[in-house]
């Protein structure tokens, strides 16, 4: 018989977590005022709120550990981080951040200005507000396919060459500093963009003169999906697959809370010297001298082995196996989930779950408190409180999607807490009928205000 897979480690050093009552849980959510984001991490048993920086560090991570060289200035941490980078992106600068949104400050005050159009496919919402911040507009020039959730198509993140060409036609090239292809596509689900996609938009944007960057969040996994998945690379190693996909950019920002397997950090890696020279001045104004720019000796050493080992095949066939294995298990209780399943988290369409709770009443943020309540699982609403209001008429924005992210960190939980979760949505979908009532907001910010929101049970 074919044997399954298994995870690639033993495990060495043990966290406790508790298992609560459901009265307990139902008090405390209360008390966090229905949002998920107000619970102490006590509270919670398995806890699916995010995939970023909360995963474990190997044996070999934490020996790094004890290396760091906290040099102020050139310091060999930094020199074993540039080597790595180096090796996996081919890009010969480095500049660390604190993490990758500090990187995408770094790069985008070089690189973006008023009134500036970066298009890209379904960019991260810290992306889209560094663009924004700056007047300038980010561009969504997904594919199609990605907002049907059961569309089995294969490369879900990819852009859209008609979408992306129509932006290069009707602006002029000074306008659009550059196009930004996140790996894998975050916002559409995890979902990976293909190599042939890359190269096709490094070929259009060279004839109107656009360079290319790369979001580079989860690099390892869509590297692992292109093995798999696209025609003619199941020969090549992961390191080759992503040699290739970074040669096509000029550049990247990262945050290596995913794909760095570290608890903290980012950086911007380019082989523009221009652009890195710039970039210098900003680092070291915004996030500390070149050679460490916000992180510790010991996190970039801690990094430069984690990129190692999240490019090692055996590392990501249990990594996506481990989410594979989660999505079939709720596909086999009949739970309606978006496809294929994604890269770091499992995604449930709530609005086809609890058809009975009015959209007004957040039908994504119901299913995550209940499921919450029945199990101690802490996911996360990406629906109407995420999407916020029209920033101009303050009206309800509706976005297409009603979904629960079920983001699993890496080498975190094991496959009896994927049986446990499956089991505990099986459960809130056996009574999904009983489910009539949603929630309503007592009080909100003017900006994100999902992860402040307070809410209360609706009347009706
Ligand atoms: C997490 C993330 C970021 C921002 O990085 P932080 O480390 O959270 O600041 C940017 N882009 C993508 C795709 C991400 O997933």
């Amino acid at each position: 018989m074919k044997l399954p897979y298994a995870e690639p480690f033993r495990i060495k050093m043990v966290e406790e977590i508790r298992r609560s009552t459901r009265q307990e849980r139902e008090e405390w959510i209360r008390n966090a005022d229905y949002n998920l984001f107000n619970l102490k991490s006590s509270q919670v048993f398995i806890d699916l709120l995010t995939d970023s920086g909360t995963g474990a560090m190997s044996d070999k991570q934490w020996a790094a550990v004890m290396t760091g060289d906290e040099s102020y200035a050139g310091s060999a941490s930094f020199e074993k981080l540039k080597q790595s980078v180096e090796q996996i992106t081919g890009y010969k600068y480095l500049l660390p951040t604190h993490q990758g949104r500090a990187a995408e400050n770094v790069l985008f005050t070089v690189l973006v200005k008023d009134g500036d159009i970066v298009p890209g496919n379904s960019h991260f919402d810290t992306t889209k507000g560094h663009i924004e911040m700056r007047k300038a507009h980010a561009v969504d020039c997904t594919v199609d396919e990605a907002f049907d959730i059961e569309d089995p198509f294969q490369f879900k993140g990819n852009i859209d060459l008609d979408k992306l060409e129509e932006v290069y036609k009707s602006h002029p090239k000074e306008k659009i500093p550059f196009c930004l292809i996140t790996v894998t596509c975050n916002t559409s689900g995890g979902q990976p963009v293909s190599l042939e996609n890359i190269k096709a938009v490094r070929e259009l944007s060279d004839r109107y003169g656009i360079p290319v960057y790369f979001d580079g969040a989860r690099f390892a996994e869509n590297a692992y999906f292109i093995q798999q998945r696209e025609n003619g690379q199941r020969e090549k190693s992961i390191k080759e697959i992503c040699r290739e996909m970074f040669g096509y950019g000029n550049g990247m920002t990262m945050s290596s809370k995913k794909d760095g397997l570290v608890n903290i950090g980012g950086f911007v890696a380019t082989n523009d010297e221009e652009v890195f020279r710039k970039a210098s001045n900003v680092t070291i104004i915004f996030e500390g001298f070149i050679t460490y720019g916000g992180m510790a000796g010991r996190d970039m050493a801690a990094l430069a082995q984690g990129l190692d080992e999240s490019t090692e095949e055996s590392y990501l066939e249990y990594r996506i196996s481990q989410i594979e294995y989660l999505g079939n298990k709720m596909i086999e209780y009949g739970i309606p989930i978006q496809k294929p399943i994604g890269g770091h988290a499992v995604f449930i369409d709530a609005l086809s779950f609890l058809p009975n709770v009015k959209r007004e009443e957040f039908p994504a943020q119901t299913l995550a408190i209940e499921l919450y309540k029945e199990a101690g699982i802490r996911g996360v609403e990406i629906g109407t409180l995420l999407a916020d209001r029209d920033p101009e008429t303050r009206e309800e924005r509706y976005p297409k999607l009603e979904l629960v992210r079920l983001a699993i960190p890496r080498r975190t939980y094991t496959n009896n807490h994927m049986e446990y979760i499956a089991a505990a949505v099986k459960n809130v979908f056996d009574r999904r009928n009983e489910i009539t009532k949603g929630y309503e907001i007592v009080w909100e910010a003017d900006l994100m205000r999902h992860f402040t929101v307070k809410l209360k049970e609706a009347r009706s």
